[in-house]
Parts: structure tokens; C-alpha cells; sequence
């Protein structure tokens, strides 16, 4: 349980309803800071002003998926006013608070250093990443077929890199029956995609893989779909590309040469909002209590 936890929470979008629901029920004590617009806010839990002083109490402060933007904007769909965090906030905040965030830009990490505030980037765990891979892999596939004129089952796809996200999406893609080439550099991820019944290749060798794709995913983030590489595949092609923004895909040749190239961050909150929330509130309700049992919160 959380009782006498006082956790702030600054903005968001639909996931933020999932967390705050879940540290409620833990008994923790919740403020909700720009949520205005929130209709009907769970039973126990305060909506009060996004000030230094309200951050004066708190032993954990609970930012969006993205935490701010590099002027401290934070986002929230709960209210329309403007919310930019400052270092007078992180400045207010007792030494022993964190900060959780699924991920911070510099401007974020830069304040929460300055003060020695710990701060946490849930999405650069291993078992959010992989939870999250889920609904990404729905979300990408949602994206080709809205896309296409072409079943999924009997394309030539071609996912690049196969870490958290690429893993999951290429075995989805193979269980709708798409004939699934991956591109990897390592011999290890070489030797793990022949193991699942892929047919791997190495990246050095894309252009020439390149030339029958249908469908192609990139979770690379690195600039890997070059002009040189979407010159050498059909203009059916479609290409998704998944990696964090700016993605690995020369988008402004693509569109010179008539292929349709998709930049998709965000899936997650898009496609699964409450599952992505719930990946996130799970994650937090344990870090939240093993500092409790820790003893690092008072
Ligand atoms: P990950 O587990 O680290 O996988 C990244 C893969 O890319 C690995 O296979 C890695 O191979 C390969 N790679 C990295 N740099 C490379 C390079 N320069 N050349 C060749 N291969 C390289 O990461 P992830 O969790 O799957 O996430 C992948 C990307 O998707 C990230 O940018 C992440 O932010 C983004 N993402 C997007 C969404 C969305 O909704 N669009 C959702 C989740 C994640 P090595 O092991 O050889 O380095």
C-alpha cells in the first residue's frame, strides 16, 4: 500500500487516468495539477493549482509519457492551460522526491539535476518496453492495413532491427502469415530470427533485400531506410517507420519518388491508451512500494 505517499500528478492524456486510479486504490494521497477540465476525478483525490508550493509536500511527481517538452511545456488534454514546469517546481520539491516520466528531454533531466532530484524514464526499462511492444505491434498493423490494398497474410514484410519492438511486431506479422525478413546486424539477433522461422538478413545487405518488399517496418532509430535504399523497392511498398523521432527513413525522398512512408510515434496512447496506461500504473504502483518498504519515502 501507498497511504501517506503524496504523489503530484502534472498533465497527461488518457493513460494518467489509469495511473491515477491504480495509486488511488493503493491509498496513496493524489493531486491532480492541470486536470480542469477532468469531469469526474476518482473519489479521494484533490485537483489543485500547478504551483512551486504544491510541489512543496510531495514525495513523487508523476509527468506524461513525454515530460515536457525543451521550454518545460507539459502536455495535458485535461485542461487548456498552458503548463510549463520550471526550476522553481523541482526547486520546491522535498530532497528525497523522484520524478517519473516514461521519457525526458534534456530541458527535464537538465532542472532535475540541477536540484539532485532523482528522476526515473520508465519507458527505458526492459519490461515497459516489452509490454509496450504490444500495442505498437497492433498499432503498426493497424497502420498497413489502412494503408494498403494488399492482405498482410502472403506479403513479402521486412521489419529492421528486431529489439523489444521489432521482436514482437515480426512475430505478428508471421502469425497473420506474412513472410517476414528481418534485418539485423548482430549474429546473435541473425541466429535468434532463423530460430523463429524468419528469414534474416544482415543490414549491410538491405538494398539488395530491399528489392520484393511489400511492407516494410523500421524500429531503428538511425538512418537506415536511406534515399539509395527507397530507390531500390517497388512503389507499392509501403513503408511504417516506428523508431523515435526522426525516425530512420528518408522521408523527403520517399515522397520525391512516390513511396508512401509513414513516421507512427506514439502508438501506444493511440491505439491502447487503457492497456498502455496500465502498463505504466503497474510499473509505478512497484517502484512506488518497493521505496516504501525501502524506507526511502518518510
Ligand atoms: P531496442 O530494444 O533497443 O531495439 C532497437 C533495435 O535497433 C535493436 O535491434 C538494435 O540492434 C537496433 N539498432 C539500434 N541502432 C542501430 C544502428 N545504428 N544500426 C543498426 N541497428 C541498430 O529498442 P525498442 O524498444 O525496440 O525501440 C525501438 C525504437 O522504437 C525506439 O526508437 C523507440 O523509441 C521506438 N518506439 C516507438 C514506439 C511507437 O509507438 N512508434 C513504441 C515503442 C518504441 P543492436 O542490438 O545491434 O544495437
Amino acid at each position: 500500500m501507498l497511504t501517506g505517499i503524496q504523489i503530484a500528478f502534472v498533465g497527461g492524456d488518457a493513460r494518467q487516468l489509469e495511473v491515477i486510479q491504480k495509486l488511488s486504490e493503493l491509498d496513496a494521497a493524489v493531486r491532480l495539477m492541470g486536470f480542469d477540465n477532468l469531469q469526474h476525478p476518482l473519489g479521494g483525490v484533490v485537483k489543485t493549482a500547478f504551483s512551486p508550493e504544491g510541489f512543496s509536500q510531495a514525495d513523487a511527481v508523476i509527468l506524461p509519457a513525454v515530460g515536457s517538452d525543451d521550454s518545460g511545456k507539459v502536455e495535458s488534454i485535461f485542461t487548456s492551460e498552458e503548463l510549463v514546469l520550471t526550476d522553481d517546481h523541482i526547486a520546491a520539491l522535498p530532497k528525497h522526491a523522484k520524478v517519473y516520466t516514461g521519457m525526458a528531454k534534456a530541458y527535464l533531466k537538465s532542472i532535475c539535476a540541477n536540484h539532485a532530484i532523482t528522476l526515473i524514464e520508465l519507458f527505458e526499462r526492459d519490461d515497459v518496453a516489452i509490454y509496450n511492444s504490444i500495442p505498437t505491434a497492433e498499432g503498426a498493423i493497424m497502420m498497413a492495413i489502412q494503408n494498403t490494398d494488399f492482405t498482410i497474410h502472403g506479403s513479402q514484410s521486412m521489419v529492421l532491427g528486431i529489439g523489444r519492438t521489432g521482436l514482437t511486431l515480426a512475430r505478428t506479422l508471421q502469425g497473420l502469415g506474412a513472410k517476414v525478413k528481418t534485418g539485423v546486424r548482430k549474429p546473435e539477433h541473425y541466429a535468434r530470427a532463423a530460430e523463429m522461422g524468419f528469414t534474416p538478413f544482415y543490414l549491410r545487405d538491405l538494398q539488395e533485400h530491399a528489392a520484393g518488399v511489400d511492407l516494410l517496418f523500421n524500429t531503428i532509430p538511425a538512418m537506415v531506410v536511406t534515399a539509395q535504399i527507397i530507390a531500390n523497392i517497388p512503389h507499392r511498398a509501403l513503408i511504417i517507420d516506428l523508431a523515435s523521432k526522426p525516425g530512420g527513413t528518408d522521408f523527403r525522398f520517399a515522397e520525391k519518388r512516390g513511396v508512401k512512408a509513414l513516421l507512427a510515434p506514439g502508438l501506444p496512447g493511440i491505439v491502447a491508451p487503457k492497456t498502455a496506461g496500465r502498463i505504466i500504473a503497474q510499473t509505478l504502483a512497484e517502484l512506488l512500494q518497493e521505496d516504501e518498504r525501502n524506507g526511502r519515502n518518510p
